[in-house]
């Protein structure tokens, strides 16, 4: 077999023919000065919060300031508990930390790998204030069963939305059914920046001002500090190169849909996988696609010899992070999202990526599984 040699992401082939329109827009905000904050971050927020089906967008530093400041919206305090996933992205529960909450985690789905509704009860304490649940690789929590829950508790809700632009349950889009909702645009997300940045998104006036305040350091006017804040801000370049990208951000997430399914189709059929499932009611944005594989180090191996990068996202659940070791959880805590950490594997999954090369992943993968399988029935017989 030719090998196919496909990158795991190609930043370079998304962003070659907007450079001219990067090089203006660059350009604009040199001519005007208006590098932090002000009026292409305004512009940028209006766009984004349009996107989103929400009031208010604030553009922040990153997603991480994104959940961050709004936990401190919110009025999480030390003493406070949130309760989010351990199959996330380390960020979730750091922004629990910097707010001095404790993070508690529940277990998550074993088919979308997202937060399971049914465990969410079970976690709840009085000290609990709000709930983070994660949408994770593009597609949303279950989000009726979660609001309807946090309802019944007088408890807040943020989703975290960094890996879901545009993403849709039922027709709502992702970061519009929460008290807020977060994004981040580090580079390699559905809607990434040529740098940091990230915005908070929701439908709540108050809240919406207290991003505004605690962004840029506490500040209602100048220099007159009504709370303690922090330098957050967006810059103006990243909201006038991201003002560019999303404006074909609802085709790229539709194209990264054709991908998947193409993907779909190579492996139907494929012994010992299990593929990406799209629940009912939702509109996967697909910022990765996550394949579950047994052997899924050795598997990773052998696509890395016939060119073909793939990602783990990720290899060790937040529960059992080094730097988590004093909330006392053990292996064990949260069987499903350790056996996804063990198992899950990402494949190429970008606007540039072509079907010839899906075909070509899909292909080499197949290979892989089916050598596999028969080697296992071979030490199996003997
Ligand atoms: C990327 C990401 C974040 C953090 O966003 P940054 O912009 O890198 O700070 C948070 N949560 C999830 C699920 C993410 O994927």
């Amino acid at each position: 077999m030719k090998s196919v040699n496909v990158p795991f992401l190609d930043l370079n082939a998304l962003h070659r023919p907007l450079r001219e329109q990067f090089l203006a827009a660059i350009g604009e905000v040199i001519d005007s000065s208006a590098f932090a904050g002000g009026p292409f971050v305004a512009q940028f927020e209006r766009d984004f919060a349009a996107f989103c089906h929400s009031r208010y967008a604030a553009g922040v530093g990153s997603g991480t300031d994104a959940l961050w400041l709004s936990l401190l919206a919110l009025g999480i305090a030390p003493g406070d508990e949130v309760i989010t996933v351990p199959a996330t992205f380390m960020a979730t529960a750091e922004a629990i930390s910097y707010t001095g909450a404790r993070p508690v985690f529940v277990d998550i789905d074993p088919v979308t790998y997202t937060m399971n509704p049914a465990l969410l009860e079970s976690a709840i304490t009085p000290r609990t204030r709000a709930i983070i649940p994660v949408h994770l690789y593009g597609q949303m929590a279950d989000m009726d069963a979660i609001m309807e829950i946090a309802r019944r508790h007088g408890l807040r809700v943020v989703e975290d939305a960094c890996q879901a632009h545009g993403a849709e349950y039922k027709g709502r889009r992702a970061g519009s059914i929460g008290d807020l909702g977060c994004f981040s645009f580090y580079p390699g997300k559905n809607l990434g920046a040529l740098g940091e940045a990230g915005a908070v998104v929701t439908d709540d006036q108050a809240l919406a001002q207290r991003i505004f305040v605690l962004r840029d350091h506490g500040q209602e006017r100048r220099y007159h500090h009504t709370r303690i804040g922090w330098n957050a801000r967006m810059d103006g370049i990243q909201a006038a190169c991201l003002r560019i990208k999303l404006r074909t951000l609802e085709r790229d997430n539709a194209m990264r849909r054709e991908l998947a399914r193409a993907y779909e189709t190579g492996l139907a059929g494929c012994p010992n996988i299990v593929t990406p499932v799209t629940a009912p009611g939702q509109l996967h944005v697909f910022h990765l696609y996550a394949v579950r594989v047994r052997g899924r180090d050795h598997l990773a191996n052998v696509l890395a010899q016939r060119g073909i990068a793939t990602g783990i996202h990720y290899p060790k659940p937040v529960h059992l992070q080094e730097a988590y070791q004093s909330l006392g959880y053990k292996p064990g805590s949260f069987p499903v999202a350790e056996e996804w950490a063990g198992e899950v594997l990402s494949l190429p999954m970008y606007t540039q990526l072509t079907f010839d090369q899906v075909a070509g992943v899909a292909a080499e993968l197949r290979d892989a599984l089916e050598q596999q399988s028969s080697q296992a029935e071979l030490s199996h017989s003997l």
